[in-house]
């Protein structure tokens, strides 16, 4: 599957928990799905600037036997669903890690190359889409995040969070995805 006449498009690698919505932890049920302010509209324009909308997350509720991969698509579909519905962007695609070297479902209890700062998502991504690395980002909330985006070679923006270790070299730091356009064509 290829974008039609094959042009290269620049990706926004979203973190999904603090980035796209509020971070509650372990979050599989639509109760507890809560879309950050300004972020349907923030989607919205970076699709208009030609950015695919690709979400990367370490979903580790899988492997410690919270929560099932079925909920976590569940979960994905209802967020591409109230984002839709708000402001009319569409996420190109959702890529989730389900693995944790602890956890407890024997099947998912593995060091995987996924786990962000693992790149193995992007590389996927890549397999579906053309990619434009050189102005593609990454924006997540948590040193893993920036590490993933250093080990891609893309521009990490972390999101000030008060519950997680800053990085000490992010390309910068933003107080919300909204931010993330002032650095962008
Ligand atoms: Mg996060």
């Amino acid at each position: 599957m290829h974008t039609e006449n094959n042009r290269l498009r620049p990706a926004a690698f979203l973190d999904r928990d603090g980035v796209l919505i509020k971070d509650t932890g372990y979050a599989f049920q639509v109760d507890d799905l809560h879309v950050l302010p300004g972020v349907a509209d923030t989607l919205k324009e970076l699709q208009k600037r030609g950015f695919l909308l690709i979400v990367i997350s370490n979903q580790a509720g899988v492997a410690r036997g919270y929560f099932s991969e079925d909920d976590v698509k569940i979960f994905h579909q209802e967020l591409s669903k109230q984002i839709e519905a708000s402001s009319g962007a569409k996420i190109d695609a959702f890529y989730y890690c389900p693995h944790h070297p602890q956890g407890t479902v024997k099947s998912y209890a593995i060091e995987c190359d996924c786990r962000k700062p693992g790149t193995a998502l992007l590389k996927e991504a890549a397999r579906a889409f053309h990619i434009d690395w050189e102005k593609s980002f990454f924006v997540g909330d948590r040193s893993s995040d920036i590490e993933c985006a250093i080990n891609a070679r893309i521009r990490g923006f972390q999101i000030f969070s008060d519950q997680y270790v800053m990085h000490e070299n992010p390309h910068a730091n933003i107080k919300a995805l909204s931010d993330v356009l002032a650095y962008l064509p």
